[in-house]
């Protein structure tokens, strides 16, 4: 395959100006990102500061009622709430190697700020978060925890004030600031290297999770399912199967947001419902209207607010070695009460929707069989959406 290439997605669609950080941090993370030291420093991080490896957790009520053996991983448990931070202290200790004294990054629901601001502060590094000014206000938990851990929140008022709007202006702060400062980019997407960067530091996610099946249960699973946004939760459980030829025939589905379902509402299914354009800097699947403008994406789940999403799954979706499928939010909100009650776990709204798929389709997964959800992140930032919702049928 082509450098930076997956099939024909990928690519460094960028402003000349930012080739060189590219550059530098693609030849930073081939020679200082595969040392054993690098690789060490950064395992003793995820064990010791961020709590891996997490659990693969068996959920025996709900298997009760579904017939086969449901079985989640838990990312919710990983510091800060989330995957994220698998990424992003890989990213802020890749940093710190290079020299840099400075992180910059995008977050729209703030969780990637946080887990940024937290690898910052562990690491000792300076922190600036660039944040559309309508996610400011409506994530004032998120910016709070992350001025608490030392970073500076700039609000983005262009455009249509969301995440597209910040990582624009993140990638322009990181031209001027490329001396001092790495972007942290907070999926798997994005220029090349960043989409390779973020899958990789994903993967023990995978890697954990292989491990695990096989040790707890029936090996192999029959299916495994994980929500998409950009991607990088999905990407780092996928690979790890996608590239074993032994596994082959394990089922792996990536789950995007389809939003209210209602006509005329913008969802979140890039890969389902987009088509091909460059967007932030690679060529990939997106979703944009008849002139190739691109469309606001909108879903329950503000995790799963982007409209484009990481090359690598395009390239799975083209080979056929995962299918992509859609939930929409009365589904995401079933799976996420379903969890709760029955097995005493609230998810984030995001992961609901890989749940709320195997729930849909229990009727096609065979009796006995094992089937894994990645539960990319625990729901407590989603009480207030639930709450008002709670309200709004009471009233
Ligand atoms: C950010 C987020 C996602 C979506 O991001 P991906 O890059 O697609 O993984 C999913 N779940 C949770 C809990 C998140 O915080």
């Amino acid at each position: 395959m082509r450098k930076g290439y997956f099939g024909n997605f990928g690519g460094q669609f960028v402003p000349e100006l930012l080739m060189p950080p590219l550059i530098e941090l693609e030849a930073a993370y081939a020679e200082i990102g595969q040392s054993p030291q690098f690789r060490q420093e950064l395992a003793d991080l995820l064990h010791n500061y961020a709590g891996r490896e997490t659990p693969l957790t068996f959920c025996p009520n709900l298997s009760a009622k579904l017939g086969f053996d449901l079985w989640l991983k838990r990312e919710d448990l990983l510091h800060t709430g989330a995957h994220k931070m698998n990424n992003t202290l890989g990213q802020a200790l890749l940093a710190r190697k290079m020299g840099k004294s400075a992180l910059v990054a995008e977050t729209g629901a703030g969780q990637h700020g946080v887990a940024t601001a937290a690898a910052a502060a562990r690491l000792g590094l300076e922190c600036t978060i660039f944040m559309g000014a309508t996610d400011v206000q409506r994530q004032a938990p998120n910016v709070a925890r992350m001025q608490v851990l030392g970073a500076k929140v700039e609000a983005v008022e262009s455009g249509t004030r969301t995440l597209k709007d910040a990582i624009n202006a993140a990638l322009r702060h990181w031209i001027s600031s490329q001396e001092t400062t790495h972007y942290c980019f907070g999926t798997a997407a994005g220029p090349h290297p960043f989409p390779t960067l973020v899958r990789d530091f994903q993967t023990v996610i995978g890697k954990e999770t292989i491990q695990q099946v096989q040790a707890q249960t029936g090996w192999p699973p029959y299916l495994v399912v994980a929500c998409v946004g950009g991607g990088s939760n999905a990407i780092g459980m996928f690979q790890p199967f996608a590239v074993n030829p032994e596994l082959a025939q394990v089922q792996l589905v990536g789950v995007e947001a389809a939003g209210s379902g209602r006509p005329g509402c913008y969802h979140s299914a890039s890969l389902s419902l987009g088509r091909p354009g460059v967007l932030h800097g690679q060529y990939s699947m997106l979703l944009q209207d008849e002139n190739g403008q691109i469309e606001p994406s909108h879903s329950i789940a503000a995790g799963l607010d982007y409209p484009g999403v990481g090359a690598e799954h395009a390239y799975f979706r083209e080979i056929g070695r995962v299918q992509y499928e859609v939930i929409n939010d009365r589904q995401a909100l079933n799976a996420f009460h379903a969890l709760s009650a029955g097995e005493g776990i609230i998810p984030a709204l995001e992961s609901a929707h890989a749940l709320a798929w195997v729930l849909e389709n229990r009727g096609r997964i065979p009796q006995g069989k094992t089937v894994v959800v990645n539960l990319s992140g625990r729901g407590d930032k989603d009480m207030d959406i639930i709450s008002e919702i709670n309200n709004r049928q009471v009233n």
